[in-house]
């Protein structure tokens, strides 16, 4: 078998489930309509009073407790019984809770599935009730998927079926070569192996992204997830070079918000009106605004011209700018020190801007220069104790990559 690593979930512990013999122990998912099914006979006494109930708009769990004439004062020990009751609070429209009942009504057991793969278990200990908290573990699938940009990357991710927080991801993968604000084009493509998962037959959601490559601009570029012997994650290309770069190509958080943005307008006006020393970044007001590397803040202030803006030093040699934001980050004062990718400020349009937007420059040894063309920092390659196991795991995962075929099921208990 492939040696894919797995998502690095709290798996679910199942032993758990032995306090509580009414719980089918076949029933590994969070499906509760499943569960009931999956009654044994001697669960039987309480399948007659066992309800599922959808949440709908506008309901509470006041509302539903009501609704089903339990009352008030089971609500209360419901919610009194542990801090993750809490959640019960923030229940929203389409999830299930599933109820079961002694004949004289009382609640015997509560369970709520906040997310699929998640469940709560409340159940009744005296006048209390005792909470579990149970991660389900999905069935892994895994998929090869390409992609053709002709509008933006979400609407090429969309299109064959990624969501939007697993094209993200892929975004994030590549953040330090590729600039997603600005220098995505039509006819730029994807090819992505990644964790489809299933729980129960139903899909669930995509777990981790195996391998990627991503072609800008004629540009191609690989990445292949690799967890070591300690059980860090990280993405390296094949000669096995972390893809994590001293610094972002775009200091700016890529959302399908600033990207549509930009795909609008990629020549913003204020480019050609002056000598220009930096990239200008068009994108809604209140787009955060990230340290392109880790480093100190210099200045955290306003001009005239400038507005808000922040100076970082990285070392002694870089330097970064970022201009007419409409607000400083919680964190950016002068002197402190910022990591790469901390949000430093929101996109505005203060000082001598025409419409909101970020004015990045970039500056080494005191000299602006174009960060798509200086030489930067190498990345950090792996360690060399890894390197041999890094290239076995590598092989399968590149060759499925080329394939472009989906191989089907992988359990869960495959490593
Ligand atoms: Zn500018």
């Amino acid at each position: 078998m492939l040696d894919l690593p797995r998502k690095d979930p709290a798996v679910a512990d199942f032993s758990s489930l032995d306090k509580y013999p009414s719980i089918p122990q076949k029933t590994t998912g969070s499906n509760t309509v499943a569960e009931i099914d999956g009654m044994t006979n001697n669960e039987r006494r309480f399948s007659s009073n066992a309800l599922t109930v959808i949440v709908e708009p506008r309901d509470n769990l006041a509302v539903i407790f009501q609704r089903e004439g339990i009352s008030a004062k089971e609500l209360q020990s419901v919610l009194e019984s542990d801090r993750l009751a809490q959640r019960l609070k923030h229940i929203y429209p389409g999830q299930k809770l599933f109820f079961e009942r002694q004949e004289d009504g009382t609640l015997m057991r509560l369970i709520y599935s906040p997310v699929p793969l998640e469940s709560l278990v409340f159940v009744r200990r005296g006048s209390s009730f005792e909470v579990t908290e149970i991660a389900h573990q999905p069935e892994i699938q895994i998929k090869v998927m390409h992609g053709l940009i002709d509008h933006s990357l979400f609407v090429a991710s969309q299109r064959i079926g990624l969501d939007d927080e697993t094209t993200m991801r892929l975004a994030q993968i590549f953040q330090w070569d590729i600039d997603f604000v600005l220098d995505i084009r039509k006819g730029d493509e994807f090819d992505i192996v990644v964790e489809e998962l299933h729980l129960n037959g139903d899909f669930v959601g995509y777990g981790n992204i195996l391998a990627a490559k991503f072609v800008n601009q004629s540009d191609g570029y690989l990445a292949i997830r690799y967890v070591d012997r300690d059980g860090a994650a990280g993405y390296f290309n094949p000669t096995g070079e972390s893809m994590k770069k001293a610094f972002l190509r775009a200091p700016l958080e890529f959302t399908r918000i600033s990207s549509n943005f930009n795909m609008k307008r990629v020549h913003p006006l204020w480019n050609r009106t002056m000598p220009h020393r930096g990239i200008d970044y068009v994108a809604p007001v209140g787009t955060p605004v990230l340290a392109a590397g880790t480093g100190q803040v210099r200045v955290a202030g306003y001009t005239k011209a400038n507005g808000n803006y922040v100076v970082i030093g990285h070392g002694t040699e870089f330097e970064t700018k970022y201009l007419h934001l409409s607000k400083f980050g919680p964190g950016t004062k002068q002197g402190r020190k910022v990591t790469q990718g901390e949000v430093i400020g929101f996109v505005g349009s203060t000082g001598w801007a025409t419409g909101p937007h970020l004015h990045y420059e970039f500056l080494v040894n005191g000299n602006h220069r174009n960060p798509r063309t200086v030489p930067l920092p190498k990345s950090n390659p792996i360690n060399k104790a890894e390197l041999e196991r890094f290239r076995s795991h590598m092989q399968p995962t590149l060759a499925l990559l080329a394939s472009g075929k989906s191989p089907g099921l992988t359990t869960a208990a495959t490593n």
